[in-house]
C-alpha cells in the first residue's frame, strides 16, 4: 500500500465577529467536522461588498416617456416585453429634461430613457442618457444654486445637466460659462495624469466661483380652489369651480392647496405641466386661483 499526499481545498463564507481571529474560528470549525488525522491549513480572502447593481430594465423614447408624465402620485404602467412595470410619473427630473433635454454647459443631448432600478428600490425610475464618444452619460438635474447652499427645489433653480458637466461644477457656484470653460479645460487635457487634471480643475473653479447670490422671494402657487382641467376648442384650459362650465372634455381636477410648478408666468397667464402637454389659466383666474407668496 502506498501512500500519498491529498490535498484538497474547501471554501465557505464565515462570519465573524468584530476583532474575531479568523484563522482561529475557521480551524475551530473545521475541527468540529473533520477527523483527527486530518491537516487544516487556513487561507482567507477578503469578501469585498459589492455594489448593488443598478439594473436596467427597458429602454425607452424621450416621447414615450414625456408623454406620460404627471403631476399625480399614482404609479403608471410600462411594458418591456411580457413585463409590466409601475413607474411614478411625477418627478420634477422628468419636467426638467422635457423643458430642456441638453446639457446646458456642452451641449450634449439627451437620446434615451432607461427604465432603471436600484436593488434596494420599490420601484424603477427613468434615467435620461446622451451618447458621447460610443459611451453612455448620464442627464442630471442640476441645482443651480446647490442645496448644501440652501438651493430650493423648484423649477427656476433647476437646470439640465450631464453628470460629467455637473461634476465638475462639483457644488460650487459658478457662472453657466464657467462651467464650460470647466468643460474645456477637461477635455483639452484628457490625456495628462489624473492628478495634474485634477490641479488645474481645481484652480479653474477657484478662478470660476463667485458669492452664492441671496435669494429673491420665490413665488409660490398653489390652488387656491379647486380646479378641474378641460379640453376645450383652445386646448387645455384650466378653471376653478366657481367658473366651471360643461362645455368640453373633463380631463381632470387638482384640489384646493395643492403645490402647482408652473412653467411659465407671463401676462397674467400661468402654464403648467400636464401629462404629455401643458395648460393654460388665463386672465382673471390666474390671480384668483393661485397665490404669488413672493409679492
Ligand atoms: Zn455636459
Amino acid at each position: 500500500v502506498e501512500k500519498t499526499r491529498v490535498v484538497a481545498t474547501v471554501s465557505w463564507e464565515l462570519e465573524i465577529p468584530p476583532n474575531g481571529n479568523v484563522s482561529k474560528i475557521a480551524r475551530e470549525s473545521l475541527a468540529t467536522i473533520l477527523p483527527a488525522d486530518f491537516e487544516i491549513f487556513i487561507s482567507k480572502t477578503n469578501i469585498r461588498h459589492r455594489k448593488p447593481q443598478l439594473q436596467k430594465l427597458g429602454e425607452f423614447s424621450l416621447d414615450e416617456v414625456f408623454s406620460r408624465l404627471t403631476t399625480s402620485d399614482e404609479r403608471l404602467e410600462f411594458q418591456v416585453g411580457e413585463q409590466i412595470h409601475l413607474v411614478r410619473m411625477n418627478s420634477h427630473r422628468y419636467f426638467v429634461f422635457k423643458q430642456n433635454s441638453r446639457c446646458v454647459s456642452c451641449g450634449l443631448e439627451g437620446t434615451k430613457f432607461m427604465l432603471e432600478q436600484h436593488p434596494n428600490d420599490k420601484s424603477p425610475h427613468f434615467n435620461l442618457y446622451g451618447e458621447e464618444d460610443g459611451r453612455l452619460v448620464l442627464f442630471t438635474k442640476d441645482h443651480i444654486k446647490a442645496k448644501s447652499h440652501g438651493g430650493e427645489d423648484r423649477y427656476s433653480n433647476y437646470q439640465t445637466m450631464c453628470a460629467i458637466c455637473n461634476n465638475l461644477k462639483s457644488d460650487l457656484y459658478i457662472p453657466l460659462a464657467g462651467v464650460t470653460e470647466l468643460r474645456q479645460i477637461y477635455d483639452e487635457n484628457k490625456g495628462v495624469a489624473r492628478k495634474k487634471l485634477n490641479g488645474l480643475l481645481h484652480d479653474a473653479r477657484r478662478r470660476l466661483m463667485i458669492p452664492i447670490p441671496e435669494d429673491k422671494p420665490v413665488p409660490g402657487y398653489y390652488a387656491q380652489t379647486d380646479l378641474v382641467i378641460m379640453r376645450t376648442e383652445a386646448g387645455l384650459i384650466c378653471f376653478s369651480v366657481y367658473d366651471y362650465e360643461d362645455k368640453g372634455e373633463h380631463i381632470a381636477s387638482i384640489k384646493k392647496g395643492m403645490p402647482l410648478y408652473p412653467i411659465e408666468l407671463r401676462d397674467k397667464k400661468l402654464i403648467l405641466p400636464f401629462n404629455s402637454t401643458q395648460f393654460e389659466l388665463h386672465q382673471g383666474l390666474a390671480e384668483t386661483a393661485f397665490c404669488d407668496t413672493g409679492s
